[in-house]
């Protein structure tokens, strides 16, 4: 070889042994990113047990979804992040979409994650219903069985509900869609903004308020916001809980709609193993109850049982079994839907 030549190699051979050092250090240091926008308090204890079993250090990120995934698609490959953790299947579906995440095998988690709750690259580790609430002394609870009720012109002027262009509602309509098809789905948009009380606003628990104040008849509702009145420490709240009634929808039928908090490991992830190894912990009956009802949420995995007062106030239901794939196949034909009914 020339001394030219022998020259010009140095830099790159010199540049490859910086990076390889770089990224053994990196290895070494034990440490976890994490873009989450999920933000409960009782995660804490999630992640500080995690890093006392493990000695991996949890770096997070909080943001809305949103903007978490801009920065993960503005960072590209030299994005830190190595899991995004959210709640709502069509937040993932998005994600999935942009070609964020990168599919994962693991024995763990397909023994641990009924199937139905998992694609090939994110997994969910909790899960909540989409249940009716009504006033019990303007709406029979006959009268509101299911979903397709919710389009009976007996509930003219008495049903209230967050934006249509909400993720919950999306996925609600989206497992309406998979079920039914989308005559039958656009047949409910129309018969519920027909129904409408007021213009939709606020979120779920703004409706439940509303309803045990008589200002809506009936609403739709994540279960965990009904759990966290129904466990109330405030007085005013559990005597407003009095006046409002539960009911599972589609019980005769397909089961109550579910969604879904969840995660996955990004495709650029600079600690893929120990990412790998975070989502198995998650999935392990200790990081389940705290993940599932700090949140007053179901776990995913079947054999781990949770003792949580506002779950059991609401009593046992049939739940949907649609594969949240499926969910997140239907989201954007769920947006027409809404739109083209009307429905804010
Ligand atoms: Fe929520």
């Amino acid at each position: 070889y020339s001394r030219s030549s022998c020259m010009k190699l140095m830099p790159a051979l010199l540049a490859a042994a910086t990076i390889g050092s770089f990224n053994s250090a990196l290895a070494q240091e034990k440490i976890l990113n994490l873009y989450s926008a999920r933000h409960y308090q009782t995660d804490e204890a999630l992640y500080a047990n995690f890093t006392q079993q493990t000695g991996i250090k949890i770096n997070r990120i909080e943001g809305k979804e949103d903007e978490l995934l801009e920065r993960i698609k503005n960072e590209g490959a030299n994005s830190p992040a190595d899991i995004f953790l959210t709640v709502d299947a069509a937040r993932l579906a998005k994600a999935h979409e942009l070609g964020l995440f990168s599919p994962v095998s693991s024995k763990v988690l397909e023994s641990r994650i009924p199937a139905h709750l998992r694609t090939e690259d994110w997994f969910s580790f909790s899960t909540r219903a989409r249940v009716i609430v009504y006033n019990k002394l303007s709406v029979k609870p006959e009268d509101v069985q299911n979903y397709a009720d919710l389009a009976n012109p007996k509930l003219q002027g008495k049903f209230c509900s967050r934006s249509g262009s909400h993720p919950y509602n999306l996925s609600l309509m989206a497992s309406i869609i998979a079920h039914q098809g989308e005559a039958k789905a656009e047949e409910l948009a129309r018969g519920m903004v027909a129904n409408f009380a007021r213009a939709p606003k606020g979120g779920d628990t703004d409706q439940i308020k509303a309803v045990a104040a008589g200002e809506c008849g009936v609403a739709i509702s994540n279960t965990y916001y009904v759990a966290r009145l129904l466990r109330s420490t405030k007085a005013e709240e559990l005597k407003m809980m009095e006046r409002v009634g539960i009911v599972w929808p589609d019980q005769s039928g397909h089961g109550a709609h579910i969604n879904v908090s969840g995660c996955s490991v990004l495709k650029t992830a600079p600690h893929r193993e120990t990412a790998i190894q975070f989502l198995e912990y998650l999935a392990s009956d200790q990081a389940q109850r705290y993940f599932a009802d700090g949140n007053n949420e179901w776990p995913a995995v079947d054999s781990v049982k949770v003792a949580n007062p506002g779950l059991e106030a609401m009593g046992k239901f049939k739940a949907d079994k649609l594969p949240v794939k499926n969910l997140a196949m239907y989201q954007t034909k769920a947006q027409i839907i809404f739109d083209r009914a009307g429905f804010k």
